[in-house]
């Protein structure tokens, strides 16, 4: 799988309809100060699901939509949209049928975010989902902010796992893992429930 195409609407400063083509292998992105290098970056992460708007620099997530500048008003709602090229079929099951996915997320002021998977509706977390499966993600390693080279050089053997796992393509494995903890214990509370009313009738 590989990413093929940003597009931003009305997200952080790119107000204006914008359209990225990012091509094979490494991809850096240069340019002055404040121009929005670091709020593509997160539009990146932003459409593959973070759901903590302080890793989006904001209070709230609402906080990702343009919020107007000199003569431009705010807007309503920001979008970002991201393609992948799906060619060699390596998508998770449920998305693997078609040669490309386009994952889109909008947000919406007092209503939320809403995903779509090749224009039908989908959850966050199949989102989520589908990128971890991926071995990618908005907490990917793949992804380098500024700063982010000396923060693993100073970190715990902990959060250093956490990069070895996430690169290792693991990480959709450990979320799975924990949704059947949860399920499971639900399940045993459930059963110790239906104990306690046969134990009544008795
Ligand atoms: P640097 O090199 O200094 O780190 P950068 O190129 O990474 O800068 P960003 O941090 O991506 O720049 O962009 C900062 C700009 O984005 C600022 O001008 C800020 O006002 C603008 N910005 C951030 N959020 C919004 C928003 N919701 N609406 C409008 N503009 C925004």
């Amino acid at each position: 799988m590989q990413f093929t195409r940003l597009r931003l609407t009305g997200f952080k400063s790119f107000v204006d309809p914008t359209d990225l083509v990012i091509a094979d292998g490494l991809t850096g992105v240069v340019g002055p100060n404040g121009c929005g290098k670091s709020n593509l970056l997160e539009a990146l992460r932003w459409v593959m699901g973070e759901n903590r708007a302080k890793a989006m620099r904001g209070a709230g997530m609402e906080d990702v939509i343009f919020a107007g500048a000199h003569s431009r008003p705010a807007r309503n709602f920001a979008e970002v949209a991201l393609t992948i090229d799906n060619g060699d079929r390596l998508a998770p099951a449920g998305f693997n049928d078609q040669d490309q996915l386009e994952i889109v997320r909008r947000i919406t002021r007092d209503v939320g975010s809403a995903y779509k998977v090749n224009a039908k509706d989908v959850r966050a977390r199949d989102v989520q989902m589908l990128f971890a499966d991926a071995s990618t993600g908005a907490h990917s390693p793949a992804l380098v902010r500024q700063g982010q080279i000396s923060e693993l050089i100073n970190a715990k053997p902990k959060s250093r796992r956490r990069i070895l796992e996430e690169a290792a393509g693991i990480s959709g494995l450990y979320q799975r893992r924990h949704e059947a903890e949860l399920k499971l214990n639900n399940t045993e509370a459930n059963l110790l429930r239906v104990d306690d009313v046969i134990e009544q009738l008795a």
